[in-house]
């Protein structure tokens, strides 16, 4: 085994950090750079994957800084899959863009990242708003088709802990009843938190591993604090991997810090399983569906994690659907939607495009009429960028928790039931001084 490279130009923190990978294992193959979609872009000729790994052999980390390399990266960890030699060259992207100066971040992503920071959520909403929200939209979801619910916030003893994305506390208000639908159909024991309640993790994007770690202490604190068994992991592929990310680096700060959580696929299978909720396939007789491995929930949680989940998705579809298909390349070797490592919020809106050619040729191939994800960062990509950048893109994006509450068959609580949810429900909005409309009553 060679030494760990060592050039005499590299400040010392970049030296030590880069040392661990012993860029001299590079064998210049260009395995990575095959495999990136960042290969080719427009505007970015000249740059590719190893050639980067070769600069920063070489001392020219500036340049790579500097670059927009680093920030097209999605951290879909296709180059590390194909690399014969291991090298992590999505842990050293991430570390590039922990170099740039905080005011040099592109975007909006490190004001995003101070808002989680100050406030609790990317977008600063405020907490009277998010408990309006939460008290509105439970007792609109309770008329139209779940009578008794309510969102429970800060129960003690929950059994699950559940994080909402502020893409959906901000605007898309509509897509938080799927989630919801589920926990009233398996009569679930669930809370969310009433502070620092963001599932999305901006400090993964923007290389900004002390927010990373500070995020996930938050959750293991209140999880704590409410004494709750498990959290389920954040959807968004980014914020779930960042969690994981965080805690295991609180875990090894402090053993206690540990929790557990559980994945929203090995819950849904779980509830499915066990009859907890009932399923009605026919609702989607007649539609083709298709499955996206979302990176960060697959093959970078394989390579980080020790289990990526492949088979527990197309568990769950296949209790939905009856017409499944592959799309080509599939599981570890899929390819990235585009909008990964912050590039959905990013303003590389044309780059993140063309690094989604291959989703786009992949879904059309496949011919379904329905592309399944898990991952919020993904949906956006392939229901609103991919169409607006590329012709006939006639087909449908679904959560994989949509899907199942569409095909959910809720049966209502009884009176009983009902009638204790309710007074509950008055009595936490009273507490958190959320003033419940009579006349919407
Ligand atoms: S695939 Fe690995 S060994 Fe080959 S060029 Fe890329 S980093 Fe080097
Ligand atoms: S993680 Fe993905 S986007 Fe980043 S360099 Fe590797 S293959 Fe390219
Ligand atoms: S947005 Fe989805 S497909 Fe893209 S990197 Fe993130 S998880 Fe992977």
């Amino acid at each position: 085994m060679q030494e760990a490279i060592t050039n005499p130009k590299f400040k010392d923190p970049v030296k030590e950090y880069l040392g661990k990978f012993n860029l001299n294992l590079c064998l210049t193959c260009g395995t990575c750079t095959n495999g990136c979609p960042i290969t080719g872009m427009p505007g970015m000729e000249g740059w590719d994957t190893r050639k980067v790994l070769r600069m920063l052999a070489y001392g020219m980390t500036d340049e790579v800084v500097q670059s927009k390399f680093p920030w097209l990266c999605t951290g879909c960890g296709r180059c590390v899959h194909g690399c014969p030699m291991g090298i992590d060259i999505v842990g050293i992207m991430g570390h590039m863009k922990s170099l740039r100066p905080r005011e040099d971040v592109p975007g909006i992503l490190h004001k995003g990242v101070l808002n989680v920071l100050n406030t609790g959520n990317n977008m600063a909403i405020p907490q009277e708003d998010y408990f309006f929200l939460m008290s509105d939209m439970g007792r609109e979801l309770a008329e139209e088709e779940c009578p008794g619910f309510y969102v429970p916030v800060d129960r003690e003893n929950a059994d699950v802990l559940f994080f909402p994305n502020s893409k959906e506390v901000f605007s898309d208000n509509e897509d938080m009843k799927w989630w919801w639908k589920i926990f009233y159909a398996a009569r679930e024991n669930w809370t969310i938190p009433s502070e620092n309640w963001e599932a999305v993790d901006w400090g993964l994007f923007t290389g900004n591993s002390e927010a990373t770690r500070i995020l996930a202490q938050r959750k293991i604190d209140f999880m704590k604090r409410h004494t709750i068994n498990r959290m389920i992991m954040p959807d968004c592929g980014g914020g779930s991997y960042g969690c994981r990310k965080g805690m295991k680096e609180c875990v090894l700060e402090d053993p206690n810090n540990k929790i557990n959580h559980i994945y929203l696929y090995d819950y849904l299978k779980e509830i499915i399983e066990s009859g907890r909720i009932k399923l009605d396939k026919s609702r989607n007789a007649g539609q083709v569906f298709t499955w996206h491995d979302s990176c960060k929930h697959g093959r970078e949680l394989e390579r980080n994690f020790g289990k990526g989940y492949y088979d527990e998705p197309r568990w769950i579809i296949d209790q939905c659907v009856d017409r499944f298909v592959e799309m080509v390349p599939t599981r570890a070797n899929n390819f990235c939607c585009g909008a990964g490592g912050g590039n959905w919020p990013m303003p590389y809106e044309e780059e993140s495009a063309y690094h989604a050619r291959f989703k786009y040729k992949q879904i059309k191939e496949s011919g379904a009429h329905v592309v399944v994800v898990g991952c919020s960062n993904c949906r956006d990509q392939m229901m609103r960028r991919i169409p607006k950048f590329y012709p006939d893109c006639d087909y449908e994006v679904k959560y994989i928790w949509q899907l199942v509450a569409e095909t959910l068959v809720i049966e209502p609580w009884d009176d009983e039931e009902i009638e204790k949810a309710q007074k509950e429900a008055a009595a936490q909005w009273e507490r958190l001084g959320v003033v419940v409309d009579e006349d919407m009553e």
